[in-house]
């Protein structure tokens, strides 16, 4: 087992190598599917208008995803 904590929910990660726990890891993954589906509905639209637009969306998006895109929007740098 590793003492590497999940950055969101501080939940054990299954590999040291990862930054979230299996929980988040699959939200991320979902996030990232989404975001693709999205890029090709628009002509462009970035990562970060993406995030906003999705945390916009309130109750109908899942909780766990909701964490991963505040945290990509706020405390990422993925320029
Ligand atoms: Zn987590």
């Amino acid at each position: 087992m590793s003492d590497v904590k999940c950055k969101i929910c501080q939940n054990k990660v299954e590999k040291s190598s990862d930054k979230f726990c299996s929980n988040h890891k699959l939200a991320k993954t979902k996030l990232q599917n989404g975001y693709e589906l999205w890029l090709k509905a628009y002509d462009t639209l970035s990562y970060d208008d993406f995030l906003q637009q999705l945390l916009g969306l309130g109750d109908l998006v899942g909780i766990l995803i909701k964490d991963v895109a505040e945290f990509e929007l706020y405390f990422q740098v993925s320029k």
